[in-house]
This record gives structure tokens, sequence and C-alpha cells, in this order.
């Protein structure tokens, strides 16, 4: 038993909580939201802002340990719940995932291709990044992106007014576009023991900027990529002393694997290992943050494809509880369109 704190009040908060209570710990939210998906299944909550340093501290005082299911928090604030209890994954994680130009350079000092970038936080610094770059290419904000969010893409140099528009004001960063033929994403736990487990690598298909599918086993060509992404990915959670899931995204091309970017976190595309793997992401994030051996994470059948259902797609949901094999995930959201309100997971 235990008392498990979790900052964010999200649906990988709230699938974390369900794997948690499955090993017999109780869940403790922390979130700016009165409820949501995580609040909703744990045993007690509490309403802060993600920079109140002294509602954190009283929180982190009710808890046996703490992590986080949310990037886009400060880590600043989050030193007053590391100094009370074990916080996991490391803060260094945290601050390297939530600025694109750290956590670049940092997964090239370990050894990962990136596309070529180059800092444009401001009008002119843009133009000078697209002759540094070069087109097409994306300028995305530095912080704070989620679901393909604060991007616009470049076609010409013709195009940087319009993506001034779009993104300027924020730090920034100017990417070449990758020509990939697919993407997919590592996935691994770290124990506090420094053991590393991989699930397979799920193939990611996005619809307008949100994944839309992952499947698993993924293609021969992305297999390909497999040996090299996944010591790059050992090499980054080694580098952080990670505890816990940490994701990692690739592109696959002819040259190899090219790191776009890292969560340290559980993910989306790892939805599927709930039913499709024998350990799922978050019960060996529970097992890492709570220093319990890793599980397998073999694979139940021959694979598993993992759909979300964005806005209205859950409306759906009877076709899906009728479907034999379709695993229903919804998280109790109000229909938003763009919003990951569930996902359905068919194993194959
Ligand atoms: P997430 O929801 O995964 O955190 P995000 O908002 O942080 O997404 P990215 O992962 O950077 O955004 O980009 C979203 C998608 O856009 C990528 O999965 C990929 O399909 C495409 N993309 C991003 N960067 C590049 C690039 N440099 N070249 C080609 N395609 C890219
Ligand atoms: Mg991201
Ligand atoms: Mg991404």
């Amino acid at each position: 038993g235990g008392m498990i704190g979790i900052i964010g009040g999200g649906q990988l908060g709230r699938m974390l909580a369900m794997a948690a209570a499955q090993l017999g710990y109780r869940c403790h939210v922390y979130s700016p939201e009165a409820s949501g998906p995580a609040t909703e299944v744990s045993a007690a909550w509490t309403q802060g802002r993600y920079d109140d340093r002294d509602k954190l501290a009283a929180f982190a005082a009710s808890v046996d340990v703490a992590t986080y299911e949310f990037e886009n928090v400060a880590a600043d604030p989050l030193e007053a719940v590391a100094a009370a209890v074990p916080l996991y994954p490391p803060l260094v994680a945290l601050r390297t995932a939530q600025d694109r130009i750290v956590e670049k350079r940092f997964a090239a000092a370990q050894g990962a291709r990136t596309a070529a970038w180059a800092e444009a936080g401001s009008r002119e610094r843009l133009n000078a990044a697209l002759a540094a770059v070069g087109t097409p290419a994306i300028l995305k904000t530095v912080r704070f992106g989620y679901d393909g969010k604060g991007q616009a893409r470049l076609q010409t140099a013709a195009d940087a007014d319009a993506a001034w528009r779009t993104i300027g004001g924020q730090p920034a960063i100017l990417e070449g576009f990758v020509a990939f033929e697919r993407e997919f994403s590592v996935i691994l736990a770290r124990g506090a023991d420094g053991s590393i487990v991989h699930w397979d690598a799920a193939e990611n298909r996005h619809r307008d900027g949100i994944l839309d599918t992952s499947t698993v086993p993924a293609h021969a060509d992305i297999i390909a990529c497999l040996p090299e992404a996944r010591a790059t990915a050992e090499r980054i959670a080694d580098a952080l002393d990670y505890i816990g899931v940490v994701s990692v995204e690739f592109f696959a091309t002819a040259d190899g694997a090219v790191f776009n970017e890292m969560a340290p976190r559980v993910h989306n595309s790892g939805h599927w290992t709930i039913e499709g793997a024998e350990t799922s992401q978050f019960e060996n994030h529970i097992r890492a943050i709570c220093g319990l051996p890793l599980g397998s994470t073999a694979l139940t059948r021959s694979g598993a494809t993992m759909t979300n259902l964005i806005g209205d797609d859950a409306l759906r949901w009877p076709d899906y509880l009728a479907e034999s094999g379709a695993h229903l995930h919804l998280y109790g959201k109000a229909v938003r369109a763009g919003r990951k309100m569930g996902h359905v997971t068919r194993l194959i």
C-alpha cells in the first residue's frame, strides 16, 4: 500500500491511478481543475495551481512518492515536492523535455540524429534560421506545444510572415522538415536499480497533428531503425538517472532513426500495452516509482492497434461496445472538437 501523488489530472493520470489501484496503492491527484479524468478515479485530490509552492508542499506531505503525468507543468515549483518525497521521473528529465532546444542539444549529446534546427525567437532570427535550415521547415514554440499545437509549417521562405504571425512573440525553434516514411515511438521503463525494459515499438500515424493510430508490430522499415533508436533511448534514460516510463518519438528515414522529441511520462502511443502487453506502461511506471521489480513487456497476442477517439469520435461508443475484441476506454471528459476523449484497442 501507500499513497502515490500524481501531478496533473488528465487521462494519463487516470490510467496511472487505475494501475496503481490494481497493485493496492491509492492516489492523490494535484491539478488546477476541480475535477477531471484522474481526480475522478483517485482517493484524494488537491485543486491547486502548478506554481503554488505552499499547496504543492502540503500535497507532498500527504504522499509517499510523487510523479507527474504532464510535461507542461513549471519545473521550479516542483522542487517543493522533490524536497519532501521522492519525485520520479527526476526533475532534470522534465526540464530537458519541456524545452525543445535543451531537448535537441541533450539528445544530440547522447548520439541522436535530429532534424536540422535553429533558434528563431524573433522575426530577424527566423530569417537567419531559414537561411541555415532551409525549407520546407516547421516553426515550433520552444515550450508548451502538444498535439501539434504551437507549430506552423513553411513550404518556402515566403511563408515566414504567416508562420511568424501564428507562433511569433514566443521563444521558437525552426526545424528542417524530415522527409520520413514512417514514425514510431520507443517506450521503455527504467527501474530504481537501472534495469530497463522495452515494449515493442509502435508505428504512429497522426491526423491534424494529433495521434490517430498506434500499431504493433511496426513496419519492417521501423524495425530496421529500432536497435539504434532503442540504444539512443537507453542512453537518454541512463544520462537522466531516469526512474519510470520514458517515451521517445522518432522518424524512420533511409539514413536511420531521427529523434523528434521525448516525453518524460507514459505516452498515448503506449495505450495499447494495457491489453496488448503482459505489463502495461502504466503498471510499469507505478512499479518503477514504487521501487518494485518491472514486469514483462511481452506481447499478449501478435500485436495490437490503438485508435484515439477525438472529439465526436467518442459518440460512436455504442459501436465499440458492440464490436467483439474492441477494448473501449473513455476518459469521462465533455466532448470538445480536437480533444482526446478515449481510445479503442484491438489485439491482432
Ligand atoms: P505531441 O502531442 O506528440 O507532444 P507535439 O505537439 O509536441 O506532439 P511534435 O511531435 O513535435 O509535436 O510534432 C507533431 C507531428 O508533426 C510529429 O509527430 C510529426 O508527424 C510531425 N513533425 C514534427 N516535426 C517534424 C519535422 N521536423 N519534420 C517532419 N515532420 C515533423
Ligand atoms: Mg510533444
Ligand atoms: Mg510528438
